[in-house]
């Protein structure tokens, strides 16, 4: 912890006096953002990405963008290195897909609720924050959704190295739990799964899992990037199974 916090006092003192770098292409000159201005054009201004389906017990992905050199640049940047100033324009590139996804709940008449995907206590102490949490914060504050529920909560989870998708998606499934209250809150409601990055979906697919097995609807998710969807065979066979 104190070795954590020193790290951080000496990353501050060295921002003062050498200004960051632009995350993504690293020219001199970025703006308190943490991007040069063109970057920051590419990054936040408003897109949406919808990847192809993964499986079917993946929710619809609906992203600012695809998961990409800039995306892998911004949020690496944003996660592992003190750059919390990128989470304005990771934020603002979440708006858009956010209100539609609340927009097509709406249609229906339901109320979108939107459920971050935790952090490992492990992850947050290695970052010394809860990035999701942040950016969630971010967005509520700028009334892009107006009803959010911390429903899903995470223990250590194995190192998903080697593993093949479905063991991933088991894995990410035994290390989540709900809050002891999450069905009675989001009962009658459609969650939005939010988190940075889908790539293979496990993630998504055992959060959604978790919550449909309390009863609880999961309509959608909505991440700042998402890798081009990869139908592995192993996927295919299953969903076509349920
Ligand atoms: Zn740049």
């Amino acid at each position: 912890m104190r070795a954590t916090l020193m790290r951080r006092a000496w990353e501050s003192t060295l921002e003062l006096f050498f200004p960051a770098a632009c995350a993504v292409c690293q020219e001199d000159g970025a703006s308190r953002g943490g991007l040069c201005p063109p970057c920051q054009r590419q990054v936040s201004t408003a897109h949406v990405y919808i990847p192809g389906p993964r499986s079917l017990r993946c929710p619809p992905v609906i992203a600012a963008r695809p998961y990409d050199r800039t995306a892998s640049a911004v949020l690496n940047a944003y996660k592992e290195t003190p750059r919390r100033e990128l989470a304005t324009c990771l934020a603002q590139a979440m708006a858009q897909p956010l209100r539609l996804a609340q927009e097509e709940i709406g249609r229906s008449g339901r109320t979108p609720v939107v459920v971050g995907i935790p952090s490992t206590s492990a992850a947050r102490g290695r970052r010394g924050f809860d990035h999701m949490e942040v950016l969630l914060r971010l967005l509520r504050a700028q009334k892009v959704f107006l009803h959010g529920y911390q429903a899903l909560r995470v223990s250590r989870r194995a190192d998903s190295v080697g593993l093949s998708l479905s063991q991933r998606e088991r894995a990410a499934f035994d290390s989540l739990s709900l809050r002891p209250r999450a069905a009675g809150v989001l009962g009658g409601c459609a969650v939005i799964l939010v988190d940075d990055v889908v790539t293979t979906g496990a993630t998504l697919s055992a959060a959604a899992a978790a919550l449909r097995a309390a009863g609880i609807e999961v309509a959608s998710a909505v991440t700042f990037a998402a890798a081009p969807n990869r139908l592995a065979p192993e996927q295919r066979t299953s969903s076509n199974q349920r």
